[in-house]
């Protein structure tokens, strides 16, 4: 009879170390599909959006943790979240002034068109034919680096929603005036090679930019 008593206790322990696991239905990655209702036993837990009471839901915002229905869901690079929460990332992120803009566009359109006939004279001269597409290649997205650097620091190393998009509007305004300006010094500024360096540099510094 004390032997059974025994058996019985080591039982005990076992089950002791288990259901140790607090529920997490935190959603990161994509939402469960419809009907998954307690078959894996973790997300049984029936959720009501915050914003639609009546809404049923397995998804939580993964800053928050609220939980929330695919129409409050936003998805972005981390997961899903809801909106108040991107709205306040957002606000706290962007904290361009509204000058900044205006400074990045000028910027932009001012190097450019400096840099652009000095650009086209050194293709023509030195860096002329396949030897200047290569060139090209080579030094268009570390020019536009240096470029999307310029703009940071003009406007302080503030981050503005559109700042790119007043950058690109200037490179492209500043490449036209440079090839008019190349015209009066007579250098051949629009050429395949200049062509192909002013589309990575942009393309860089936009991607920088943003
Ligand atoms: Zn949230
Ligand atoms: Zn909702």
């Amino acid at each position: 009879m004390s032997e059974a008593a025994t058996s019985s206790d080591t039982t005990n322990q076992t089950t002791t170390n288990q259901a140790t696991t607090p529920p997490v239905a935190v959603a990161v990655g994509n939402p469960p599909a419809a009907g998954t209702t307690g078959t894996d036993g973790a997300a049984t837990e029936t959720l009501y959006c915050a914003n639609h009471p009546d809404t049923e839901t397995l998804l939580r915002c993964n800053r928050c943790g609220k939980p929330i229905c695919l129409k409050c869901a936003v998805l972005t690079d981390v997961g899903y979240r809801c909106k108040e929460c991107i709205r306040g990332v957002q606000s706290s992120y962007f904290n361009a002034i509204p000058t900044d803009n205006l400074v990045g566009f000028g910027v932009a359109l001012l190097v450019t068109a400096i840099a652009s006939p000095i650009a086209g004279f050194i293709f023509a001269r030195f860096a002329f034919g396949f030897f200047g597409i290569i060139i090209a290649f080579m030094l268009g997205s570390g020019a536009g680096g240096m470029l999307a650097q310029i703009i940071r620091s003009a406007v302080g190393r503030r981050r503005g929603r559109y700042l790119r998009h007043f950058a690109l509007g200037g490179i492209i305004l500043g490449v036209l005036i440079g090839g008019v300006i190349g015209l009066f010094f007579g250098i051949p500024v629009l050429n395949i090679s200049t062509l192909i360096f002013a589309v990575l540099s942009s393309a860089t510094a936009y991607q920088i930019l943003r």
